[in-house]
């Protein structure tokens, strides 16, 4: 085990670079590291209240630095005190050809230092990993896109199009404060956008026969998080009483929380599991898709909820004294829906509800779906086979949110490919706001020189 990273040896994982450029001492695959470890050291915590959110400005202007240092010229966008996104634009050969978005988040989820084995925000590199709050979600593909681009400004390597590169404030809190605030407030650092590529996809899985497939994200379940409401007659806990809002919330939640909703494959999950069958020999029933996911091992954490809309209640609220039968009642729900599905959630939702029960959405999302094709998905998939030789590129569904959310609200088609290539016995996707988050340095690595050649040809 190594304690320092090996840098990677020059040579064909180099594409097109002379001999003197692979004497630069800049490369981008040992510059990787050492950004994703600053970016790591600068406390991002997004704790979803601007008075306690912190370190996005400095990330932000770490971010400027780093694009300045090479002479491209970024902007810094705050939708609030300290709430910082940045945009800079990279020109192409091609003019007439759409934008391609560039994005990562900047922003973290909390972590408790004590329960880590290092310090979650000291950046410290073990047993060839990364380890750090952000490592894998995402300051690891924020590292990539500035060791790529620097790279290939410092080398005059012009894109075969507009890049639009963009790193968010407040991704982890739904947005608002980042990728929302900007396309609403500031639409024209997308103009000409056409596709974006982000997180949550990219990364390795390996299946059940040892064959490793590296998921796209193309599709992402929206997020609609609804507050239900119960009224009644107020009264007192000893009387009779035949109109207690109690009673009706929690006959509600009762029946959302146990029913089973139906399995509804959207294209992009068919082609995951039919890729994957097809891959594997495991056999794929169209008609019990359930069946195939379960025999995938790991993999079908990531894969079951985005068979099915889910309502899972997560909070109640009601009553202030044993004996005062409140007016109001309160139930909150996270509810996840299928691209396209949201109208039909919300219309089971209020049928196993009943009368009386009033809904308001503290988020509503939709979700997404583009289909997976194209120059760019072929882009992809011809940089992965060429990093990682015998391996497989397939579309799979998020059943999280992410960023892409919000630009798709502007027709931009959005996919998730971070690359990372990943140990078999990695529990990568626990990896997200877990306990010693870490990533790779290979992993690292491999992505930049993914992503070199992705971008090369896109
Ligand atoms: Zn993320």
């Amino acid at each position: 085990m190594t304690t320092t990273p090996a840098p990677a040896a020059p040579g064909p994982s180099d594409p097109g670079r002379t001999p003197a450029e692979t004497a630069n001492p800049l490369r981008p695959q040992d510059e990787v590291v050492d950004i994703a470890r600053d970016l790591i050291r600068i406390d991002t915590t997004n704790t979803g209240d601007n008075a306690t959110a912190k370190g996005e400005r400095a990330a932000a202007e770490y971010v400027a630095e780093k694009l300045a240092e090479v002479g491209l010229e970024a902007k810094i966008y705050e939708s609030a005190p300290g709430r910082a996104s940045v945009a800079c634009r990279y020109p192409g050969a091609d003019p007439t050809r759409g934008a391609l978005l560039l994005h990562g988040h900047l922003d973290v989820v909390p972590a408790e230092a004590s329960e880590w084995t290092v310090h979650p925000f000291s950046g410290e590199i073990k047993d060839g990993y990364l380890f750090g709050r952000g490592a894998v979600d995402m300051k690891d593909f924020d590292a990539m896109l500035l060791a790529l681009v620097r790279d290939w400004k410092r080398r005059g390597k012009v894109p075969p199009r507009d890049l639009v590169l963009l790193f968010t404030a407040d991704e982890e809190a739904g947005s608002d404060y980042g990728a929302r605030f900007m396309v609403e407030q500031h639409p024209e650092v997308f103009e000409g956008v056409t596709e974006a590529v982000g997180e949550v996809g990219g990364f390795s899985m390996t299946l059940p026969n040892d064959l490793r497939v590296y998921v796209v994200q193309t599709a992402e379940k929206g997020l609609d998080w609804l507050r239900l409401r119960a009224t009644g007659r107020p009264g007192h806990g000893s009387m009779l009483h035949d109109d207690n809002a109690v009673t009706r919330l929690t006959r509600a939640v009762a029946n959302i929380g146990q029913h089973e909703f139906p399995v509804e494959m959207t294209p992009t999950v068919r082609q995951f599991l039919e890729s994957v069958s097809e891959l594997t020999g495991i056999a794929f029933d169209p008609n019990n898709p359930d069946e195939t996911v379960a025999k995938l091992g790991p993999v079908a954490r990531l894969i079951g909820a985005t068979l099915r809309n889910t309502a899972n209640p997560t909070r109640l609220n009601a009553g202030y004294k044993t004996n005062v039968i409140p007016s109001t009642a309160e139930a909150v729900l996270d509810c996840r829906s299928l691209p396209g599905r949201n109208d039909e959630l919300e219309a089971t939702l209020r049928e196993l509800a009943g009368a009386g029960i009033d809904f308001e959405y503290e988020i509503r999302q939709p979700g997404y779906e583009t289909s997976f094709d194209g120059v760019l998905v072929d882009a992809m998939a011809d940089a992965i086979r060429q990093a990682d030789p015998g391996a497989r590129t397939v579309p799979y569904m998020l059943s999280g949110g992410t960023d892409a959310k919000a630009f798709a609200t502007l027709g931009i088609r959005c996919f998730g490919f971070a690359p990372l290539k990943l140990p078999a016995d990695l529990d990568f996707t626990a990896l997200f706001h877990g306990i010693d988050e870490r990533v790779p340095l290979d992993g690292l690595q491999f992505g930049v020189d993914v992503m070199d050649r992705f971008i090369s040809r896109s």
